[in-house]
């Protein structure tokens, strides 16, 4: 490259800098010392710093060419200068005006670049140059989704938010004597990910490839790998970079280390330098760049990256060389049911799950926990699946389950319990789904030998009778789904063989009919979980065949469409869990592909973004249960990889904390 560095001032519109050509000189050669450096050799930059001269514009006339400057003003420094340009390939063009600040390539012509002089620092020119020669900004991910330029570990991130050091020889004496460090800036390196978008970083050479290692039995591979400091000069013998395909679908992930010195000596003091994971592209000069994670090389410190979750720990470390072991986290199987919880009144929680012994378990919050926060009442039975239960009112408890003869079982609170378990009769194969809309009412539902919905109703009596059940027809692959807007209203929701969704409403009658089931389309591999946060609305989530999330509302009709879903993006190994604790609000939750829990929330948007999910720690082996007693009150349970029962509450903040997670004891299927 032959880069021509133009300094040039407008008409009328007075230097408000005082550098001189040999300053910017010197400024050049150093960025020209830092591309043979990353570049590991390969680009020696040669470029001519002009001198200073006006143009015949005036300040107002430079702005209106905006970035069609360059070819405009080249023929005329040109002839000012008396000097020949045709020899240079690329241009900066320095404008030193009150309102010429930051820099940026032009788009319509990519060989100039536009530097405010007040911002010509080497760090900026280095970002700039790196565009030059073909890298894109080096971006982070965030929980909230990526963050352009947010990567500090690369010259290709935020100028003021990266690792810059202030290049002492390039600092500048004020005329009363004090010194101005102001554009000295430089630095740091480039990461893997930009330097191979330049073309600078040969990983068949460079690289030791652990995907296959990644991909096995073990999950894990250790590698050894010396500082990257730049590319490495071809032929040259250092391993400065571990890659690996497919942990996290169609992208490549790269593990480098950044020892705390030359380029890098700004990075933050702790170990002998940084691992820093990037996903990039699957192509040879892939300009993505995105940070997954980054931690300190120090024996024993470890990082989850924030995709794949590839846990990385450091075991040696030298300000030459790492040892560091990645290890794709196994996820725990997510094969146990989840509790069922209700809640009567503020303040007021039942939770009950199914017992190593098969038997139903229940522990109720009052101010406290009881019978304590580690104990368990006993309720007896002997059941195939989990438990369901609803509450119409204080004081008034109806649980459900199945038993070993496929029957439906009952039993209810009422300021005690009922002394035993009641057969409901009928024959299921599904987890028992219920609903109320008011006191002394209450829907049950559950899929038959059949695979169709069966239905039985209380209100003073069974319907259709003691031990009789209403088929609903359909033919489905998970437990309904059912909600209730308000009296005399039902809708259920259910996963038909082809995968889309279905849905049946009660209002006064069956829709559209006794035995009909209206399409809503989609594609689902779990139940669908439903909400409504008041009459005439409904909230539908499911996780699709991709493993995301997946929504639609009716709000006097479906949104986005009859057969149309919003995807909510994330990948998850449950079923969602979903709660509206006031009109307008929702929250969802379930459980991500590293075991943790996720949430994303609903209230004029959606937080953190449509894409993104909030982290809440922990590692669960069945899919969360989440009831709301009131505004802005949400209780989360699920059972861990340890068989015990996990509460987390929110009330404005997350207790115990965003990630932990209070022990309720137990053992649970
Ligand atoms: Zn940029």
């Amino acid at each position: 490259m032959k880069l021509g560095v133009l300094l040039l001032s407008c008409t009328g519109s007075p230097r408000v800098t005082d550098f001189d050509r040999a300053w910017v000189h010197r400024v050049v050669g150093h960025v020209a010392g830092y591309f043979l450096e990353q570049s590991g050799g390969r680009v020696n930059m040669e470029f001519r710093v002009f001198d200073w001269f006006q143009l015949p514009h005036t300040g107002q006339e430079w702005n209106d060419l905006g970035f069609g400057a360059g070819p405009v003003v080249k023929p005329i420094v040109e002839a000012g200068l008396g000097v020949d340009l045709s020899p240079y390939d690329h241009f900066a063009l320095v404008i030193d005006k009150f309102d010429a600040m930051l820099a940026a390539v032009s788009p319509q012509h990519p060989s100039y670049v536009h530097v405010g002089a007040q911002s010509l620092d080497p760090a900026l020119l280095q970002h700039e140059m790196g565009h030059f020669f073909g890298a894109a900004h080096a971006n982070r991910d965030t929980p909230s989704g990526p963050e352009e330029y947010g990567d500090p570990y690369c010259v290709m991130g935020l100028e003021g938010g990266k690792f810059s050091f202030v290049h002492t020889p390039l600092n500048r004496s004020r005329p009363d004597g004090s010194i101005d460090v102001t554009l000295s800036d430089s630095g740091p390196g480039m990461a893997a990910s930009t330097l191979r978008a330049c073309g600078w970083l040969e990983l068949g050479q460079s690289g030791i490839d652990i995907s296959g290692q990644l991909a096995s039995g073990l999950r894990r591979a250790t590698v050894q790998l010396d500082a990257l400091r730049g590319g490495p000069a071809p032929g040259a013998g250092e391993k400065v970079c571990a890659y690996a395909d497919g942990v996290v679908p169609g992208q490549r992930l790269l593990l480098e280390f950044r020892s705390r010195d030359g380029w890098d000596r700004a990075l933050p003091q702790r170990g002998a330098g940084w691992i820093v994971a990037h996903l990039t592209g699957p192509g040879n000069r892939s300009a993505m760049s995105l940070q997954i994670g980054a931690v300190e090389a120090a024996p024993g410190a470890a990082v989850v990256t924030s995709k794949g979750a590839v846990q990385i720990s450091v075991s040696a470390a030298s300000a030459s060389a790492v040892t560091l072991t990645a290890e794709v986290m196994k996820p725990v199987p997510v094969n146990r049911a989840a509790p069922a919880v209700a809640s009567w009144s503020p303040n007021r929680l039942d939770l009950f799950g199914r017992g190593l012994d098969k038997s139903a378990f229940h522990k109720a919050w009052a101010n406290a926990w009881h019978p304590s926060s580690v104990n368990w009442e006993a309720l007896g039975g002997l059941f195939t699946t989990s438990l369901a239960v609803a509450s119409w009112g204080v004081n008034r408890l109806d649980l459900f389950g199945l038993g070993l003869d496929k029957a439906m079982y009952h039993r209810a609170w009422a300021a005690g319990w009922q002394p035993s378990w009641q057969s409901l009769g009928g024959q299921f194969v599904s987890v028992p789904s219920v609903a109320s809309w008011g006191p002394d009412r209450l829907d049950v539902f559950g899929l038959g030998l059949d695979q169709a919905v069966w239905h039985k109703a209380w209100a003073q009596r069974w319907y259709p009778s003691a031990d009789g059940w209403e088929t609903l027809g359909g033919k489905f692959i998970f437990p309904p789904a059912v909600v209730s807007w308000g009296a005399d209203r039902l809708d259920i929701f259910g996963v038909g063989l082809d995968k889309a969704m279905f849905h049946k409403a009660w209002g006064d009658g069956w829709f559209p009919s006794s035995s009909g089931w209206d399409f809503l389309g989609g594609g689902f591999t779990s139940p669908p979980a439903v909400c409504s946060w008041g009459p005439g609305r409904l909230d539908i989530f499911g996780i699709g065949l991709d493993g995301g999330m997946w929504h639609k509302a009716w709000a006097q009709g479906w949104f986005p469409s009859q057969e149309g879903w919003e995807p909510l993006g994330g990948r998850f190994l449950s079923p969602p869990a979903v709660a509206c604790w006031g009109s307008g609000r929702i929250d969802v939750f379930a459980v991500g592909l590293d075991g943790a829990m996720y949430h994303k929330a609903w209230a004029n948007g959606w937080y953190p973004s449509p894409a993104a999910w909030e982290p809440l720690g922990g590692i669960f082996a069945s899919p969360p249960a989440v009831v709301a007693w009131g505004p802005d009150r949400l209780d989360i349970f699920g059972v861990g990889k340890d068989f015990s029962i996990w509460h987390k509450a929110w009330d404005q903040r997350w207790h115990p904390s965003p990630s932990g997670w209070e022990p309720l004891g137990g053992g649970f299927l």
